[in-house]
């Protein structure tokens, strides 16, 4: 039976950063941006209230700024090499984000077989902000339960890679989860934990568990 890798992307796949963070740092707003992640991270305001606060900072976001935000990301090393061996395998790879859609899903030129974030809309922004697409921890596992049909396989066969509360659900459901660079609550929630910059490493802590 194949397996399903699922990864999340702030703080996992991006070392000690958010894409928001690196979308608002092209745009001169990083330090407004810095005191949202605080009022999410301490539990004051949930995805919604999020969204919407940094949708506000983006009023002048172009594709130009997406594009030079993703290429200058703290990305793990790795990270094509891991998704190479895992599609070599059979096996799947996909990312489950929070953050905005129109940057997770430029990680399916890097070799997912699946990237899903939360709805935003088209940059530059035209259309207004519509919650109904604002991801949250338990939509992590809806989605997870999405691609395990469209793939074929079960809860069973996945593996999820995460670094905090929002990957605390897709953990729970999981046989084998990788803590990332995570806080301890999660790494106490996890079969394997790792830290460092290479997911070659993280992704060998599990490449033999079948
Ligand atoms: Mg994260």
């Amino acid at each position: 039976m194949a397996r399903l890798h699922l990864f999340d992307l702030d703080g996992t796949l991006l070392h000690g950063s958010t894409a928001p963070l690196e979308i608002s740092r092209q745009l001169g707003r990083e330090a407004e941006n810095i005191a949202i992640e605080r009022a999410i991270s301490e539990g004051r305001i949930g995805p919604p209230e999020y969204a919407t606060q940094v949708h506000a900072l983006w009023t002048d976001l172009t594709e130009a700024h997406v594009t030079a935000a993703f290429d200058g990301a703290p990305w793990l090393s790795g990270i094509e090499d891991v998704w190479t061996e895992i599609r070599r395998n059979g096996d799947y790879c996909a990312v489950v984000s929070l953050s905005p859609s129109f940057f997770v899903e430029r990680l399916l030129s890097w070799g997912a077989h699946a990237a899903h974030g939360s709805r935003f809309p088209a940059v530059p922004f035209v259309e207004p902000l519509d919650l109904a697409g604002i991801l949250n921890a338990a939509a992590k596992v809806r989605i997870a339960d999405r691609l395990c049909a469209e793939f074929g396989v079960s809860r069973a066969d996945c593996v999820a890679y995460g670094d905090s509360g929002s990957d605390k659900d897709l953990f729970g459901i999981v046989p084998v989860s990788v803590a990332v660079n995570a806080d301890r609550h999660l790494r106490g929630l996890a079969t394997h934990s790792y830290t460092g910059q290479d997911l070659r490493a993280a992704y060998q802590l599990v490449a033999g568990t079948r």
